[in-house]
């Protein structure tokens, strides 16, 4: 600290002292970043984080997409697209199908069981005493 900021204090110019170039985490001089949600003090640096312009499941201002809220637009029967970040999601109802093979009761897609869904359920059968 420079002599004369210990006797006078500082002399403050937003969060810095004029004269010996201390910083304090008061009146910093923010600018808002282009396409960022952040702002930057011009004088010392510092960064802050601001609020995101949520728009469903992106935000409008940086890009930034979040895993909640998106824009759902159902593709099929089961499937649905978001119509913002592309994101896909299904829900089918399998049924057993045959051996190792299941269907969907509503759109028909196939789903085949890896052999470990199938020994899984072999064993089910023979617990629930099926033949
Ligand atoms: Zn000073
Ligand atoms: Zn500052
Ligand atoms: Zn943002
Ligand atoms: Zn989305
Ligand atoms: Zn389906």
């Amino acid at each position: 600290m420079a002599f004369l900021c210990r006797i006078l204090g500082h002399r403050w110019n937003g969060c810095q002292c004029a004269r010996c170039g201390e910083t304090r985490d008061t009146g910093h001089l923010f600018e808002t970043a282009e396409g960022k949600c952040e702002k930057t003090c011009t004088l010392c640096g510092k960064v802050e984080p601001m609020a995101h312009q949520w728009h469903h499941c992106a935000c409008t201002h940086c890009g930034l997409t979040r895993d909640k809220d998106h824009d759902w637009f159902a593709t099929s029967e089961c499937e649905e697209v978001c119509r913002i970040c592309g994101q896909e999601r299904s829900s089918h109802a399998y049924v057993p199908h045959e051996r190792g093979v299941d269907k969907c009761r509503y759109c028909g897609k196939l789903h085949r069981l890896t052999p470990e869904e199938i020994a899984r359920r072999d064993e089910e059968w023979e617990e629930n005493g099926g033949c």
